[in-house]
Order: structure tokens, then C-alpha cells, then sequence
């Protein structure tokens, strides 16, 4: 027996009412697929589709990964150190449970400037900048990444926006 004899049995055996029963049925499902979607839309207008993105240094020796709503946008800043290293930067810092360092942490330098709260690492060997971590207010650290440094990833082609970090005020004189 197919749906449509199914149904036109359960429509005889029932009377009417079934109809009704199948049409509210209907519309009920209608109704939860119109909000599935609506859900989705609103996740990704948001930028909220999940994405993997993974990283090196020039020479590979410092790999990460991190998990990050799709990445379309970038950051500059014209303080006195990111206007020399010159770098596309994460809109957003990275929660610590959605980075992962792939290298030996030997490998890597740190910079620590100003109020010294930032640490900026460096691959020893290649000189690149691969990500600044600061504690947040949890403890853990957060992680703000080089764009330049991800796979698949044009940085330049980003929509970016300059921060003004040159007019916030320095902790000391450098
Ligand atoms: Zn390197």
C-alpha cells in the first residue's frame, strides 16, 4: 500500500477529522522546517558557521589550528609594533578551547612590550609573527592570529579595518 492509499484509507476509516489531523500534521511540519531555516540563515548571517582553519609559520616549523566563525574580515593596527610587522590579524580573538598549537614550543619566541600583558610569538628560525596570546578575564588565554600565516586564506583580499592603537596610551615609554 502506497501513502496516497494510506491516507485514503485512514481519510474513509476516520471521516473527515483525519484531514484535518493530516493537514495540521502538515502544517506543523512546515512550520518547524520554516524555523530550521530561519535558524540557519540567522547562523550564518551572523558568521556563525564553524569553520577549521589551519596555519604555519614560513618555514613550517610552528603549525596551529583554530576554530572560528568563517573569517572574511581582517584587522590592522597603526600602534608602533603592528605598523612594523605589518600583519592581517583575526577580527576576534580565539578562545583557548578552540586553538591548538602544533609545535614544539621551543621553536617559538615571545615579545612582550608596553604593559607586557601581550605576548607575541615569533618562529625563532623564520622570524614570522604567528599569534599574540593574552589571558582573558576566565584566566585561559586567548589567542589573536596572523592572517597571513592560514592556509587557503588570501588576508589581503579580507575586508579590513584599521585600529587605531597608536592613540591608546602606553603603559610606559618604550
Ligand atoms: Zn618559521
Amino acid at each position: 500500500m502506497d501513502l496516497k492509499q494510506k491516507l485514503a484509507s485512514r481519510v474513509s476509516r476516520q471521516g473527515p477529522l483525519a484531514i484535518d489531523g493530516i493537514g495540521s500534521s502538515l502544517a506543523r511540519a512546515s512550520h518547524r522546517l520554516s524555523i530550521m531555516l530561519a535558524l540557519k540563515q540567522m547562523s550564518l548571517s551572523l558568521g556563525g558557521q564553524t569553520m577549521e582553519y589551519h596555519a604555519h609559520c614560513h618555514c613550517k616549523r610552528v603549525r596551529f589550528s583554530f576554530r572560528s566563525p568563517e573569517i572574511t574580515t581582517g584587522k590592522r593596527c597603526n600602534c608602533s609594533l603592528c605598523v612594523r610587522r605589518g600583519a592581517v590579524l583575526s577580527p576576534a580573538y580565539i578562545p583557548d578551547a578552540d586553538f591548538t598549537l602544533h609545535a614544539d614550543e621551543r621553536d617559538l619566541a615571545v615579545y612582550l612590550w608596553n604593559d607586557k600583558v601581550v605576548r607575541h610569538y615569533f618562529c625563532k628560525t623564520c622570524g614570522i609573527y604567528t599569534y599574540g596570546a593574552v589571558a582573558g578575564e576566565d584566566g585561559k588565554d586567548r589567542y589573536r592570529v596572523n592572517l597571513g600565516c592560514v592556509e587557503e586564506l588570501d588576508a589581503l583580499a579580507l575586508d579590513i579595518t584599521i585600529v587605531d592603537g597608536k592613540a591608546l596610551p602606553l603603559a610606559d615609554a618604550p
